[in-house]
């Protein structure tokens, strides 16, 4: 029975807060409230250990694309744990899971990107993808080439690497210097700097697009190597540039001959209606990361994966790329990616994020425009955004910022829906097998917490 005894779920809330460190918690604050502890989930739903419902407007961690407790990654599973629990991919050995896992994602991304170093996690594949351009650079004759473009509110992991080019402050800032030397350009934050600046939305995309400038004439000749971006900014905000920003960003790279990292840990598999959020706004990367939708948070694995700029250093460097993990291309891991990808294909579910349940979510989505409070509504596919002001006419925004955002969320909670607040911006991200009457429940649940919080 996945309903815990009352002494049962106070004895694990104990333990957890005498020995379990949670990610991004304050542990003193977790400690004397108690855990939520979670013990069950089945399609959009998980159930608690007291046996509460919630829909989960979030997806896990923006992850469980095909929805919880899918038999087929389950068979997948536990069909290669008795095959081949595990064998690496060092020292010229393969097997079957990694190796066809790699050629279906070659065959999505978009054309050229066809080589792929597997990881366990988002972190690590974007310090893989740091760790590449810089090999590339090294082998180029360009070792200087090391300062990376990065931009304020991106989310890139937590690694020593990926932290240094995350742009949420306390993430580097709380761990000494950071080990990337960076510069952060400002986000495609239309409704933050783009109307403070008085600007229409594409004027503002190719002001922010050539904050690109900026950073090379900040770092000096022959520093910028690299930059890595979310096509759109997911932990930050939501943050869904202006129609003139990519193409000003790809048009600068190539022009200053940077390196283009798209981290696709939360566009990719889907969410925005396309494979990849590359192929939404038309980038050619020179690197992609993912993770989460890979495998939709079932069993931890990411992937990075190199245009032939790079996977030609890399393959021609004539000695061993000393870089690699024991769980690269884990055989379990990869063949739940591949019943993963089989449900997503078989089921149609990119095609109807883009065509069915993605645009009826956006529709319902913008019915919560007018209630008190909210700003901006954005979103694309299954990717939402509500973001909270103290005042829509002039824009005003909360002082302090954030508390607003975490009220509705706790109203949303207590009420059976689980969404995220990022500062006041309330963020939704659903799996892709909500139906439309679940769609519904939970924009009613949405605006019921922002009625109540707001
Ligand atoms: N990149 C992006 C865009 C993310 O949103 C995340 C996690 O949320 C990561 C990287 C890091 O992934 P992980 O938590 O699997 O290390």
């Amino acid at each position: 029975d996945t309903v815990l005894t009352p002494q049962e779920t106070a004895r694990l809330r104990a333990l957890d807060a005498r020995h379990h460190m949670h990610p991004f918690s304050d542990q003193a604050a977790l400690a004397a409230q108690g855990a939520r502890i979670f013990t069950r989930a089945k399609g959009c739903y998980l159930w608690d250990s007291e046996g509460r419902r919630y829909l989960d407007g979030m997806a896990g961690l923006w992850c469980v694309q095909v929805g919880y407790g899918r038999e087929e990654l389950v068979e997948a599973a536990a069909r290669t744990m008795r095959d081949l629990s595990y064998y690496n991919t060092f020292f010229q050995c393969s097997h079957p899971y990694a190796t066809e896992l790699a050629a279906r994602i070659a065959e999505k991304t978009p054309k050229g990107l066809d080589y792929v170093m597997f990881a366990g996690s988002g972190s690590e594949a974007n310090d893989t993808a740091l760790k590449m351009a810089r090999f590339y650079w090294t082998a180029r004759g360009e070792p200087n080439r090391q300062w990376v473009v990065a931009r304020v509110r991106a989310y890139h992991g937590v690694t020593l690497a990926a932290a240094s080019v995350s742009g949420l402050e306390p993430m580097y800032a709380q761990f000494g210097n950071p080990v990337i030397p960076t510069l952060r350009m400002m986000a495609p934050y239309w409704y933050g700097p783009g109307i403070e600046g008085g600007m229409s939305p594409d004027e503002f995309g190719l002001t922010a697009a050539r904050q690109i400038e900026k950073a090379i004439e900040a770092a000096g000749p022959g520093k910028i190597g690299t930059m890595i971006a979310e096509p759109i900014q997911g932990a930050g905000g939501l943050l869904i540039p202006p129609d003139t920003y990519w193409p000003e960003v790809q048009r600068l790279c190539a022009e200053h001959d940077i390196l283009l990292i798209a981290d696709e840990v939360v566009s990719g598999f889907g969410r925005t209606g396309h494979w990849f959020g590359s192929q939404l706004f038309d980038i050619q990367p020179d690197i992609m990361t993912m993770a989460k939708g890979l495998t939709s948070g079932y069993v931890p694995m990411s992937a990075t994966v190199m245009g032939p700029k790079v996977a030609d250093a890399v393959r021609n460097a004539g000695t061993e790329v000393a870089h690699g993990y024991t769980y690269s291309g884990h055989p379990v891991t990869a063949a739940v990616a591949l019943a993963n990808l089989e449900v997503i294909e078989r089921e149609g579910l990119v095609e109807r994020v883009r065509d069915d349940i993605g645009p009826y979510f956006q529709e319902q989505l913008r019915t919560l425009s007018g209630l008190p409070h909210v700003g901006e509504i954005r979103g694309v596919g299954l990717l939402g955004a509500i973001e909270l002001v103290r005042e829509t006419e002039p824009r005003r925004f909360f002082d302090p910022l954030g508390r607003m955002g975490l009220a509705v969320r706790n109203h949303a909670t207590a009420n059976g829906l689980i969404m995220r607040a990022v500062g006041d911006t309330l963020i939704l991200s659903p799996p892709f097998v909500i139906s439309h009457a679940e769609v519904d429940e939970l924009i009613a649940l949405a605006r019921k917490a922002i009625l109540a919080g707001a």
